[in-house]
């Protein structure tokens, strides 16, 4: 059988949601985030639908960033894990890619080689996060450092990232806005501190590079909240469909485990969607999907590659389209359900089906 499960990714929504980035700082410039295959969307696709319109991208590694400017896009392409080997480097040389440097093993290599031309870089400051980044005190050091280096093209971009922007009570942002601010005082660069949360929720980090990544994909960066809620439109809708209509009767046991008994006599189907497909096994029975116009149930475990789903008064037959998640049905909702994000939906889905591209 043909596999039933595809990704529709409408690239019109990505560029809506670009344009809310935009507007939502509009003295910035902006870096879109389509690191992780565009969180499932497809690099190439995701960057020739918004290249006119932002100012550049941000993937995590090289070989992604050379995809793109195989791909033929032309703009800054920053690569936020930097660089690990002398090789990298070249790239970066080779193809103009601006490469962040959070770590002195980075600079140790920067040292050692002597590149055909220098390159853009990036400094990352550690504000908080204690992920990656330099010392966020020693940032005058660093920028004398990389300002007078052979091998770099100056000034130095300097960033930061937020651990708490998706919180809005959390006074975590403040501390982090702070520092930064106060020890980047004086230093002649642009800077940057934004993800989408910071885009969309704490305009004082918006500084001159905003670095907006999930909300470009039409899904909320703040904790219980839906796209709607900050007027973005899904990106991806999952979409399956019925394999398979069934009567069965009170009682009878549904799926793995025998979980699930139905209440009383009545029709489920089955459709060809698991956790193999990027669905989520953790999502509990009686979570949503859509059928015809209707909010159906799923009823017992999520399997490899099938669920069952609760049809009573619904009407459908095989081969009727069911939506997982999209634009009826928020992926913020089912990811809450199935406790986790929706930035980890969206990349196991859209990793593992095929992507069908809308509005090019
Ligand atoms: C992933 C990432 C972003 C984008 O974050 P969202 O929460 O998806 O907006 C921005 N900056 C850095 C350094 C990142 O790694």
């Amino acid at each position: 059988m043909e596999r039933a499960t595809y990704a529709e990714i409408d690239l019109g929504a990505l560029r809506h949601n670009l344009q809310r980035a935009i507007m939502a700082a509009p003295t910035s410039k902006v870096l879109s985030v389509i690191k992780a295959n565009a969180y499932g969307h497809g690099l190439v696709e995701a960057a020739n639908a918004m290249e006119t319109l932002t100012n550049g991208f941000a993937v995590s590694h090289v070989s992604e960033a050379v995809e793109l400017r195989n791909a033929g896009i032309s703009v800054p392409v920053v690569v936020l894990l930097g660089y690990k080997t002398e090789d990298e480097l070249r790239l970066a040389a080779r193809h103009h890619l601006s490469m962040v440097i959070h770590d002195t093993a980075q600079l140790k290599i920067l040292d050692d080689i002597t590149l055909p031309c220098p390159i853009n870089v990036v400094i990352k400051l550690d504000t908080g996060m204690h992920r990656l980044g330099l010392p966020c005190q020693d940032v005058h050091y660093y920028f004398q450092r990389l300002c007078q280096h052979a091998n770099v093209d100056p000034p130095p971009l300097i960033m930061t990232h937020l651990a708490c922007a998706d919180d809005k009570q959390s006074s975590y942002t403040d501390r982090q806005v702070e520092c930064f601010k106060r020890q980047t005082q004086g230093i002649d660069a642009e800077t940057s501190m934004a993800n989408s949360a910071g885009t969309l929720g704490w305009p004082e980090t918006h500084a001159d590079w905003i670095r907006p990544g999930i909300m470009l994909y039409g899904t909320s960066p703040f904790a219980g909240r839906t796209a709607k809620d900050d007027n973005l439109i899904p990106v991806m809708t999952l979409r399956s469909s019925l394999i398979a209509v069934h009567r069965l009767s009170r009682g009878d046991l549904i799926g793995y485990g025998s979980t699930e008994a139905c209440p009383e006599d009545m029709t489920v189907g089955v459709v060809a969607a698991g956790y193999a497909d990027g669905y989520p096994r953790r999502l509990p029975s009686g979570s949503p999907v859509w059928v015809n116009g209707h909010t159906s149930k799923t009823m017992g475990r999520v399997s490899m590659d099938t669920i069952v789903i609760n049809l009573k008064d619904i009407p459908a037959k095989v081969g009727d389209e069911v939506e997982l998640w999209g634009k009826n049905l928020m992926v913020d909702d089912i990811a809450d359900k199935s406790g986790t994000i929706s930035y980890e939906l969206l990349c196991n889905a859209g990793n593992n089906c095929t992507r069908i591209y809308k509005d090019r």
